[in-house]
C-alpha cells in the first residue's frame, strides 16, 4: 500500500513524517486514512477508547448503529473539512457513512464497522436572512436546536416533530412537519442546498445552478453528494396547539372515522396535523390509541380536529404552547437506547382498510408479545391533498406522487425491543405484517406503491416505489454526478438508488 500525495504533503509539512516508524503495508485501508485524516483534521478527527469517539457512539437512536465500531470518527466543522475528508476516503477506497441526528434505526445507515464514520453534528449554524424569509441551517442540527432559536424569532420552517431527529437525514428523504398542511414536506422548503460532490468540489445546488441534482436532493437521500447546509424558506409562526390524547381501543372505530375525514377536508383547513398511534403494551397485554393533535394557530378547538377531541379520552396534553416544547415532548416518548425497527407502506384513504389493517396487526402480535422490553405501535397519518399538493413546489421533488392520488394514508409500524436474541422474530413478524399488509391492500385496489425512505427498513425497495420514471431519472442524474460511484459504493449504507 502506499502513501497518498496528500498524506505526504502533509507529513512534510507537519514535519512528522520520520516519527511514523509503522508497517504501512499491514495496516487496513481505513487505518492509512485515518492517520491522513488526523493529520489533517486533528483534534475533529477521534479514535476508539477515545472518550470523544466514545460519546458520539451515543448519539445514535438505535443499538443496532450505536455498536457499529469504525476505524476512526470525523467531525467537520465546515465544507471545506467534509471535501477534504472526502478526498482523503477516495484516495484509500476506504468506506464511509454520513451521519445528521443519527435516527435512522437499521445498522449501517449513519455509522459503520470498520471504516469511516462523518459526523455532521459541528455544522451546526444558523442563519436568517435579513428579510426573515430564508434560514440557513447546519446539516448536523438536530430540529429542536433549530425551533429554539426561530420560536425566539417567532419564525419557523417545515421539518421534524421529533426533537432529536437531524435536519440532514430527514429533509433529503422528505420529512414531514406539522406544518405540512400549509407548505408540503420539508424537502418541499428548501431553496437552495450547500453540497460536497463525489469530486470533492462544493456547490450551492438550486433551481436555477443545478436543476437536475436540485430536483434528486429532494427525496434521493444520501446519494448524491453530501449536504453540509439547508437554505429553508421560513414564515411567521406563533405559539400553536399540540399535545397527545391517549384513548382506549374500544374508539378505535371512531378514530378511524375521524382521521379519514381530517384526510378529505385537509385542505379545508390545513393548519391541522394528526398522528394516529395504535399501541401494544405488554404489561397489560393490550391496545391503545395514542393520538398526536396539532393546529398552526394558538386555538384551542379547531373545527378541523373536532371528531377526535370530541371522543372521550383517557388524559391528554392538549395545550397551547410552542413547536420547541412539542417537539421536545414527542421525543420523549421514542427514547434512544433500544433496538428498534421501522416500516412502511402506502394506501388510499379508507376507513375499512384502516380497520383491517389495526386486526391484522393485532393478530400477528403474540409472535412478538414476549419478546423483552417490547414495544410495537402500528402509526397511520394522513397524506392528504393539501399536503400533496405542493409536492410540484420549485420544479417538483422526486416521490412520486401527486395530488391527483387523492388521499392517501401512510402506515408505518415501529418496534422497540431489547433483547439482541429477539431480533431475528421481530424482523420476520416486521416483513410479514408489511407483506400481509400491502397483499390486503391490493386486493381491495387500495395500495399505493409509495415507500417512504424515511420510514422504510433496509430491505425495502424505496426507490421503486417513486414509480420507474422518477426512479430511471434519479439514476441518471446519479450516473451524471457521482460516475464512480463515491456516494453508492463507497458510501454502501442505507438506500441506494443503483
Ligand atoms: C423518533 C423518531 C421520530 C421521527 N419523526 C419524524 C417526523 O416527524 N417526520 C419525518 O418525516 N420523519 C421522522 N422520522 C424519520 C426520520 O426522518 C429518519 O429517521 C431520518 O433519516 C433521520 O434523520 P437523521 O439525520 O436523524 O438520521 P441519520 O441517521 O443521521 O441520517 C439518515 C440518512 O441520511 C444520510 N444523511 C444525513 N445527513 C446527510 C447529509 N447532510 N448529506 C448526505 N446524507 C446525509 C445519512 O447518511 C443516513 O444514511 C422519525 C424517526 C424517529 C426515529
Amino acid at each position: 500500500m502506499k502513501w497518498t500525495a496528500t498524506a505526504l504533503l502533509l507529513l512534510a509539512l507537519l514535519g512528522r513524517g520520520e516519527s511514523l516508524e509503522v508497517d504501512v503495508a499491514s495496516i487496513s485501508k481505513c487505518s492509512v486514512a485515518c492517520t491522513e485524516l488526523a493529520l489533517a483534521l486533528r483534534d475533529k478527527v477521534s479514535l476508539p477508547q477515545n472518550s470523544t469517539y466514545e460519546l458520539e457512539d451515543f448519539q445514535y437512536w438505535s443499538n443496532q448503529q450505536s455498536s457499529q465500531r469504525p476505524t476512526c470518527r470525523v467531525t467537520p466543522s465546515c465544507a471545506e473539512d467534509v471535501s477534504l475528508t472526502l478526498t482523503i476516503l477516495k484516495a484509500n477506497n476506504c468506506q464511509f457513512a454520513v451521519k445528521s441526528g443519527g435516527h435512522a434505526s437499521f445498522a449501517g445507515a449513519s455509522n459503520i464497522d470498520g471504516a469511516v464514520t462523518i459526523d455532521l453534528r459541528n455544522l451546526n449554524e444558523l442563519v436568517v436572512s435579513e428579510s426573515k424569509t430564508e434560514v440557513s441551517v447546519g446539516a448536523g442540527m438536530v430540529w429542536s436546536s433549530v425551533y429554539l432559536e426561530l420560536d425566539a424569532r417567532n419564525l419557523s420552517v417545515v421539518g421534524g416533530r421529533s426533537g432529536a431527529i437531524g435536519v440532514g437525514g430527514l429533509t433529503l428523504g422528505g420529512g414531514i412537519s406539522f406544518f405540512s398542511g400549509r407548505y408540503g414536506w420539508a424537502c418541499d422548503n428548501v431553496n437552495n442546498y450547500e453540497v460536497v460532490f463525489a469530486d470533492g468540489s462544493i456547490h450551492d445546488v438550486n433551481e436555477k445552478s443545478f436543476p437536475d441534482l436540485y430536483f434528486a436532493l429532494r427525496g434521493g437521500g444520501n446519494n448524491f453528494g453530501i449536504v453540509t447546509r439547508f437554505d429553508l424558506a421560513s414564515f411567521e409562526q406563533g405559539k400553536m396547539l399540540g399535545g397527545q390524547t391517549l384513548y382506549t381501543a374500544d374508539n378505535m372505530p371512531a378514530l378511524n372515522t375521524a382521521l379519514y375525514n381530517f384526510n378529505i377536508n385537509h385542505y379545508k383547513d390545513p393548519y391541522g396535523a394528526v398522528i394516529l398511534a395504535y399501541v401494544y403494551v405488554p404489561a397489560e397485554g393490550i391496545f391503545l390509541a395514542s393520538v398526536d393533535l396539532e393546529y398552526g394557530k394558538p386555538e384551542s378547538n379547531p373545527a378541523i380536529l373536532a371528531n377526535f377531541t370530541a371522543i372521550p379520552s383517557i388524559e391528554t396534553t392538549a395545550r397551547i404552547t410552542n413547536l420547541t416544547d412539542l417537539t421536545i415532548e414527542l421525543n420523549s416518548t421514542q427514547p434512544s437506547g433500544f433496538r428498534e425497527t421501522f416500516w412502511v407502506f402506502m394506501v388510499h384513504n379508507d376507513v375499512q382498510i384502516l380497520t383491517d389493517i389495526q386486526a391484522l396487526f393485532a393478530s400477528q402480535i403474540p409472535a412478538i408479545a414476549n419478546a423483552s422490553g417490547l414495544l410495537p405501535a402500528l402509526v397511520m397519518q394522513p397524506i392528504s391533498t393539501a399536503i400533496t399538493s405542493h409536492f410540484t413546489s420549485n420544479g417538483g421533488n422526486a416521490l412520486g406522487i401527486t395530488a391527483a392520488d387523492g388521499a392517501l394514508l401512510l402506515i408505518n409500524i415501529s418496534i422497540a425491543w431489547t433483547d439482541i436474541a429477539d431480533d431475528d422474530r421481530i424482523m420476520e413478524f416486521a416483513a410479514n405484517f408489511i407483506s400481509s399488509g400491502v397483499a390486503l391492500a391490493k386486493s381491495r385496489n387500495l395500495a399505493h406503491r409509495y415507500i417512504y425512505q424515511n420510514y422504510a427498513a433496509a430491505p425495502q425497495d424505496v426507490f421503486t416505489g417513486y414509480g420507474p420514471i422518477n426512479k430511471a431519472r434519479l439514476q441518471a442524474i446519479h450516473q451524471k454526478y457521482d460516475p464512480t460511484n463515491v456516494f453508492t459504493k463507497l458510501q454502501p449504507g442505507y438506500f441506494k438508488i443503483n
